[in-house]
């Protein structure tokens, strides 16, 4: 989600909904000894946006009433979050060489910026690629980064570079962001393909080939069936909802979620569109503004916190709540199964609700789903097992050989 396509922000914002955090305050949820034993990943984590900002650090602790990042390393540590994909998102611009040059810069500047981030906080955090890395990397003690693409718009009008980002250590990938693309059409935008392009056809075959896992967030009904009908390997959704629990074409229906989880995928239960999106002018002026929170001062930072903060007071993005959320999820889980279920907030890209506004509530989720009655083994398969499954079998169909 986040920020929209420069040249159709307002358009993209409203039609998606992109969007950063909320409400200042919220109370860490204790997190009980099932939580913290299980290994946690999250499939969409945004932060990658606040990495280049000035004075800010991702080794640090912030607080939400005096900043918008909805975790960092400490609060990942305290037992919320052992890991998840951060993500290479790049805004869209126009669908020419030009466009594809300057999203493919920008892309390439943030996958490094993972990179340098992670390395730089090496003793606490470790790039993963492959699904032994996670279990590999928490039993060393250490937080599991993997790495994300949303929107392959920068990949132009090949897709070559997929390979690239393969070898900079990008497993899962997103065909298509809020506007249609050369590749996909948009949940959030009129048909131009009825589905896959040509060249998104070929994009499914080269994920496939290079064993990354395809990510359906974001895509329109069409391609969704078409994805599942090309793929050699299961895909999943990285942050998506239920669309029969509230109707936006984000969310996916019932029908195919059963598709999915016969297709061995799995939806990553999200915390947008549980409810409508509360878009005004001013919100939509400091989405904006957030997604370029890096080339702000540290004084202008502390001005757009304040002034986001104010309107969360007033008028929070999302009008849903964590009953909301709850229902929703148990929903998803009796339809699909709790082998076809995993968690992606869009934590730092528009997720969060009142009562689970950064990664210290995660362990409420937890909480709940045991008071509803899920073993701990229901609950390890839908926090990473499920997810660590897809990856090994998007490897299995790898037919390149060193991935890495
Ligand atoms: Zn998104």
């Amino acid at each position: 989600m986040k920020r929209a396509a420069p040249i159709a922000l307002s358009a993209a914002l409203l039609a998606l909904g992109a969007c950063q955090n909320l409400p200042a305050g919220d109370a860490a949820a204790p997190v009980d000894a099932t939580h913290r034993k299980l290994l946690t990943l999250d499939t969409h984590l945004d932060s990658p946006v606040h990495f280049g900002r000035q004075g800010w650090s991702f080794g640090e602790r912030h607080d939400m009433r005096s900043d918008i990042a909805q975790l960092d390393l400490p609060r990942m540590e305290d037992g919320n979050l052992d890991g998840g994909f951060f993500a290479v998102f790049t805004p869209q611009g126009p669908l020419t060489p030009d466009g594809y040059a300057q999203a493919l810069r920008w892309a390439q500047a943030r996958s490094l910026q993972i990179d340098q981030t992670v390395t730089r906080f090496g003793d606490r955090i470790g790039a993963a690629r492959d699904a032994v890395d996670a279990p590999a990397l928490q039993a060393s003690g250490k937080l599991v980064a993997y790495k994300s693409i949303e929107n392959s718009y920068p990949l132009g009008d090949s897709v070559a570079l997929l390979s690239d980002f393969q070898r900079q250590g990008v497993r899962l990938v997103g065909v298509v962001h809020t506007a249609n693309n050369q590749f996909a059409d948009s949940a959030t935008d009129q048909p131009r393909w009825n589905g896959l392009s040509p060249l998104g056809r070929d994009w499914v075959k080269e994920m496939n080939r290079l064993g990354m896992v395809i990510d359906a967030s974001h895509a329109s009904d069409a391609v969704f069936d078409q994805l599942l009908a090309q793929s050699r390997a299961p895909i999943l959704l990285s942050h998506s909802g239920s669309r029969a629990m509230f109707n936006h074409p984000r969310n996916l229906d019932d029908a195919r979620l059963r598709k999915l989880a016969a297709a061995g995928g799995a939806l990553c239960f999200t915390t947008i569109y549980l409810g409508n999106v509360q878009m005004g002018p001013e919100r939509e002026a400091l989405f904006d503004k957030v997604e370029h929170i890096s080339s702000l001062n540290p004084a202008e930072q502390a001005d757009l916190i304040a002034r986001w903060n104010a309107l969360d007071a007033t008028t929070p993005l999302w009008n849903a709540s964590f009953e909301q959320y709850m229902a929703a999820l148990l929903h998803v889980i009796s339809v699909a199964g709790v082998d076809h279920v995993c968690f992606g907030a869009d934590f730092d890209g528009g997720g969060g609700i009142a009562g689970l506004e950064q990664v210290t509530a995660l362990p409420r989720i937890t909480q709940r789903l045991k008071g509803a009655g899920y073993s701990d083994a229901d609950l390890e398969k839908m926090w990473s097992g499920n997810v660590l499954r897809i990856l090994r079998e998007a490897e299995r169909h790898r037919t390149i050989t060193g991935g890495d």
